[in-house]
């Protein structure tokens, strides 16, 4: 049998060096046209960018709470601060524990800290990454104030399960849809609940590799409107801007986003649903094409899932097979990431070495330890399973042809059959 010499060991990509894919750092993998060059000329020439006094803030939250199916949304400047609202009227005492996954960008985690409550690390499932619903319920007790869900990917984590399971135990269900706008919950169920309304509360970004983009920004839904207005007083330093009193009631920091950001946020809006059915068409066409192949597991999708990454999962790999594997996707032309995180959230020095408030630990010292295998799903994944594949709604038919191919090259040399 021949095999294709990998461009990783000197052989020919299978996509040019001069022919990259389309990528969410270019204009060619972003849909950023006319209509956003429009919005920012409109806000601009009213003279009014702040979203305090301005129009576009008020319709961008109107607009997006309903598209998602919540009665409220409140806008912010990052999915960070999203969620450091989410966890502020969660309102935690000093020393209360958060449940948060391992495997998350660090903006599900640093509000936790942020609010002087204490992480606390469920196991994930093994196909998805996605909080492990049994893991979640062993590790509620009663300090537990709230589970933070991250729909990882874009693949929808058990959330209507962990609500289930928060409301037996009196506390609330946050969910991190940073990378997984429009997702439904309920597997093969188009009418079913969108993520971002099953918790009290969903979280979204705006960040530059997300969904769509403003660079930065940040959007919170709830259908509670009590928490809106504790969520929007948090962004705007405790202000009741509806008394027309200034009057600073509690303490909060100032997370406004600007006129600016939310007309360009409300563009990329309108063209989020065929955002979202361009990169699932694509993954549907990569995912048929690549069955069957021995050892990889491919996105579980059960016509759920929105793919913010098409992540591939590799059997009987090592640490630095999982590199390679990674590695020679990327020679290919197709640049790929081992494991997607260096390692669990919970291993990265500001939980591990407690780098929080000058030399007080606070509030991680001596309530909470984070030693290697605190997670062992979670590591396995990282450290041996995962390779993450980026995924763009301004694919072509040819360029999934070229990820196919590149896939199933890296494949049939590091796994031969
Ligand atoms: C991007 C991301 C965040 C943080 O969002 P920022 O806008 O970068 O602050 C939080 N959680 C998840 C799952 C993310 O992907």
């Amino acid at each position: 049998m021949t095999v294709d010499v990998l461009a990783i060991d000197g052989g020919s990509p299978v996509r040019p060096a001069g022919r990259p894919l389309p990528a969410v750092t270019e204009p060619t993998g972003r849909t950023l046209g006319a209509e956003e060059e429009a919005a920012v000329l409109r806000v601009l020439r009213s003279g009014m960018l702040s979203g305090v006094w301005g129009s576009e803030v008020p319709a961008l939250t109107t607009e997006f709470a309903q598209l998602v199916g919540a009665r409220h949304a409140v806008a912010c400047t990052s999915g960070t601060a999203a969620l450091h609202l989410a966890v502020a009227v969660v309102d935690p005492d000093p020393g209360d524990e958060i449940i948060v996954p391992p495997i998350s960008d660090m903006g599900t985690v640093a509000p936790v800290i942020a609010q002087n409550a204490v992480p606390v690390f469920a196991d994930v499932e093994p196909g998805t990454g996605n909080l492990d619903p049994s893991s979640v319920a062993a590790l509620i007790g009663p300090r537990t104030r709230a589970v933070i869900a991250v729909h990882l990917f874009g693949k929808p984590a058990a959330v209507e399960e962990l609500r289930a399971i928060t409301d037996r135990a009196g506390i609330t269900l946050i969910e991190d849809c940073a990378q997984a706008y429009l997702a439904r919950v309920r597997p093969h169920d188009p009418d079913g609940p969108l993520v971002g309304t099953v918790g009290q509360l969903g979280c979204f970004s705006l960040q530059q590799y997300k969904h769509i983009t403003t660079g930065d920004g940040g959007l919170v839904t709830t259908d509670d409107p009590e928490l809106a207005r504790r969520m929007r007083r948090f962004a705007d330093k405790g202000w009741p801007r509806e008394s027309g009193e200034r009057a600073y009631l509690s303490f909060a920091l100032n997370y406004r986003m600007t006129e600016l950001v939310a007309a360009v946020a409300r563009e990329q809006l309108r063209k989020l649903p065929g955002v979202v059915a361009r990169r699932r068409a694509c993954a549907a066409d990569a995912t048929k094409r690549l069955a069957g192949l021995d050892g990889l597991t491919l996105p579980p999708d059960d016509g759920d899932h929105v793919y913010w990454y098409y992540p591939l999962l590799v059997d009987g790999l090592s640490r630095s097979g999982m590199a390679r594997y990674a590695a020679a996707l990327t020679a290919e032309g197709v640049p790929s990431v081992a494991g997607y995180l260096s390692r669990p959230l919970y291993a990265e020095p500001v939980l591990r070495e407690a780098r929080t408030y000058g030399s007080s630990g606070f509030p991680l010292r001596g309530r909470a330890t984070y030693p290697d295998g605190l997670c062992p799903v979670a590591e396995d994944l990282l450290y041996r399973r995962l390779v993450v594949v980026p995924w763009n709604e301004n694919y072509t038919a040819a360029d999934v042809d070229d990820i196919v191919a590149a896939i199933a090259k890296v494949h049939a040399e590091v796994m031969p059959s």
